[in-house]
């Protein structure tokens, strides 16, 4: 049978729940056990996928085509095991079932309610993925803040459970803020104890808390926190800031939060932790031999947590070229034809990112068109990869007026079109091209050269494709198609034969890139842009 981990959050958002729920992960893991982890969020939209990067930060696409909350990605980069729809569940997607279920009659002649009714249905979400005996350990995290209103029916769900699971195979860790007051010099226990206190006024005595702190924790302070807040010396457990998300199952591990965990489990710590590859990406990633620069293109660059994956692929690249990249953030919109060789001054390669609409588009062109004509290595995803054929038809086939029908429905050449199985789509929730497709690569390419390998498979979420009318006109003009859906035909990849590094993709490589797997075209395009620097 599975033991469940919840995962809680007090005092404020942003202490990295997600951060701490992969790092006990990886330590759990690399003793030998099969975990999983899945995030539980509050808010009543089905899934992020309607959201905003501004609100909200990238969508997380897994492989069966759910569209998830960013922290799945941490866990997926983490573990190197791939996450799925059940893993993310939302007060919407909880209510929806309910309300169908209601109108099946499934409930006929009893008043439905939060409870029973809605959390009933959050604890089998909670113990769905236990069903196959599939892990040992199941980790839960819960999105939001202890107190916050919409945050009550999952609490009272952990709530259930643990008396459910009993003390042995369920257990609640708190992650909490011990902040420093510099004028008093001090770090400050207070708040925790009234988070903790919420938590109790709810049913629920956390087992073991995690504390984000900026300065150690003494031992009068881990004494105060276990003593207020009922838990033993050894449960309380530091989480100093760390120089990267990467240090932080490092930290972990020093804290021993895997060893606490399992004794309140009572199981055995099975082996020491195999973390010797983990420790070698550390090593390459701390300790670089060379730099570059790279470019960032897009139109949400003032939220980078809107391109994470993204960054977090470059640090997977980076540390496999023992290479330290630095990203520029450009937005799309401040860039000119004009100004574009002053904007993109110093770059050793460009990515221009995926993306929606028409605002920055022209920037992305004006980039694209710039680094193809000066051979600097070029990266563009979905988004990028159709400005990119975009701007090789206005300005290398003279297709005056190429565009995409997102951002121009009744251009006369549109080298970017709608896929047919969208045309009669009319809602907007979970309808793109998602998940996971294959793809097959021509030989003799840059993205063969990447892969090792023809057949491959990646992740999507797009509405449009490349118009392979135009298929034939690009490719004599020296733009080939290397990348190709074999059922559909549709372009996957484009590569541009005389330049050193030109590759843009329909399918969101990031998405794939682990610490134990960093995406091959990622690590080919920092090679490029090494060799770009070096020349
Ligand atoms: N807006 C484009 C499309 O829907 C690209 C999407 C993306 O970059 N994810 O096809």
């Amino acid at each position: 049978m599975s033991k469940y981990i919840f995962v809680t959050g007090g005092v404020t958002s942003s202490l990295g729940k997600g951060i701490i729920a992969a790092s006990l992960a990886k330590l759990l893991q690399a003793r030998g056990f099969k975990v999983t982890i899945q995030k539980f969020d509050p808010y009543i939209n089905i899934d992020p996928g309607t959201l905003n990067p501004y609100e909200h930060g990238e969508c997380y696409v897994t492989e069966d085509g759910a569209e998830t909350d960013l922290d799945l990605g941490h866990y997926e980069r983490f573990l190197n095991v791939p996450t799925s729809r059940a893993n993310n569940i939302t007060t919407g997607r909880i209510y929806q079932h309910v309300i169908e279920q209601e109108r099946a009659g499934a409930y006929l002649g009893k008043t439905v309610q939060v409870v029973p009714h809605i959390t009933d249905e959050i604890k089998r979400r909670m113990l769905l993925l236990g069903e196959n005996n599939e892990y040992d350990i199941i980790i839960t995290e819960l999105g939001g803040t202890v107190g916050d209103i919409e945050s009550l029916p999952f609490i009272e769900a952990v709530r259930q459970l643990r008396w459910e699971l009993g003390n042995n195979d369920s257990l609640v860790i708190h992650l909490t803020l011990v902040p420093y007051l510099a004028a008093a010099g001090e770090l400050k226990t207070k708040p925790t104890q009234h988070s903790v206190k919420t938590l109790l006024e709810y049913g629920i005595q956390p087992d073991i808390l995690v504390c984000r702190t900026e300065h150690k924790l003494t031992h009068e302070i881990r004494k105060k926190l276990a003593q207020f807040c009922n838990v033993n010396i050894n449960a309380v457990v530091e989480s100093i800031d760390a120089p990267t998300i990467y240090d932080v199952p490092l930290n972990m591990l020093k804290e021993q939060l895997d060893k606490t965990a399992l004794a309140k489990l009572k199981l055995s710590t099975k082996n020491d932790p195999n973390l010797d590859s983990w420790k070698v990406f550390l090593g390459k990633l701390k300790n670089p031999t060379n730099e570059v620069t790279i470019g960032l293109v897009g139109k949400y660059v003032e939220l980078p947590d809107a391109y994470k994956s993204i960054i977090e692929a470059f640090v997977h690249a980076g540390a496999n070229n023992e290479t330290r990249v630095k990203l520029n953030f450009i937005a799309a919109e401040s860039i000119h034809n004009e100004n574009v060789q002053e904007k993109l001054k110093g770059l050793d390669g460009v990515l221009v990112a995926p993306g929606f609409g028409e605002r920055g588009l022209d920037g992305k062109l004006a980039a694209i068109k710039y680094v193809r004509e000066n051979n600097i290595p070029f990266f563009g995803i979905c988004l990028g990869m159709q400005c990119s054929i975009i701007e090789f038809g206005r300005n290398v086939l003279g297709l005056a007026d190429a565009n995409s029908t997102e951002m121009a429905p009744e251009t006369q050449n549109p080298v970017i079109n709608l896929m047919d199985d969208q045309k009669d789509v009319t809602d907007k929730g979970g309808t793109m091209r998602l998940g996971a497709y294959d793809c097959e690569l021509k030989k003799g390419t840059k993205a063969f050269a990447s892969y090792g390998k023809t057949k491959i498979s990646e992740r999507h979420r797009h509405r449009y494709e490349f118009n392979n009318d135009y298929l034939k006109q690009y490719e004599e003009a020296g733009m080939i198609a290397t990348g190709i859906n074999p059922i559909t035909g549709l372009v996957e990849i484009v590569e541009i034969k005389n330049h050193p590094f030109y590759i843009a993709t329909q399918f969101h490589p990031e998405l794939k890139s682990t610490v134990a797997n960093p995406h091959p075209l990622f690590v080919s395009f920092v090679a490029a842009s090494l060799a770009n620097k070096n020349c």
